[in-house]
């Protein structure tokens, strides 16, 4: 195995055994091909699913791969469509599915759980209502402890998803964070967790290879 692969295999099972003490359960997959197959397999004909605004899922085809299956029903949010008018066919909807798909912006070794959302439709999800959520990440996203994770989330990832959404923040010409409160932050919620209280409910499909920011 290459050193790097070998390195993020030893983080991965350290982030697994700290996520089971926190009622989560890991899973790890050397290539983001692989943790995808299993994320997808999880879902059986029926079943209803949404997934929150993810790179991630987008980098590894996830999202065509759901909306090509006939047997589950989909919410998915559509270019055409408002944030009102998603919110009522999409983000609402999401609360009563059985699986829920996203990412995480940080992930720490101790296997701590740090997003930011805009509307705030993905962290609700991720704190209430779907009977699953299933996080696919990939080992970019990993910081040795929450500090770093939060820098990396704010001077990181928040910036490049700002310059993705076309968004008229500072980060999105300075490349770090100023604290902004622009009508166009994508900064609203800043969400830690560190408990599943249903034990299981949260699953972090981590992948040995970069996804997303
Ligand atoms: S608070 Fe503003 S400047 Fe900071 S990362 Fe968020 S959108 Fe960018």
């Amino acid at each position: 195995m290459l050193p790097k692969k070998q390195y993020y295999a030893n983080c991965a099972a350290t982030i697994i055994k700290n996520l089971e003490k926190r009622n989560m359960k890991g899973v790890y997959f050397d290539t983001g091909r692989e943790a995808a197959e299993y994320a997808l397999g999880l879902v059986r004909a029926g079943d209803k699913v949404s997934y929150g605004g993810t790179m991630s899922m987008e980098e590894l085809g996830m999202k065509e791969a759901l909306a090509a299956r006939d047997d589950i029903t989909l919410y998915a949010r559509t270019p055409d469509m408002t944030y009102i008018e998603a919110d009522e066919k999409v983000y609402s909807k999401a609360f009563s599915c059985d699986w829920y798909f996203m990412s995480t912006n940080g992930i720490t070794m101790d296997g701590e759980l740090f997003n930011i959302d805009g509307w705030g439709n993905r962290t609700a999800a991720l704190i209430y209502g779907p009977k699953n959520v299933v996080i696919v990440c990939g080992m970019n996203k990993v910081a040795p402890n929450l500090q770093a994770c939060i820098d990396r989330v704010r001077n990181t990832a928040s910036p490049a998803n700002c310059v993705r959404l076309e968004k008229n923040t500072p980060c999105s010409k300075t490349g770090r964070c100023s604290e902004c409160l622009s009508p166009d932050t994508i900064c609203s919620q800043f969400v830690y967790t560190r408990h599943s209280a249903i034990p299981g409910r949260i699953q972090v499909v981590l992948a040995g290879e970069e996804l997303g920011y």
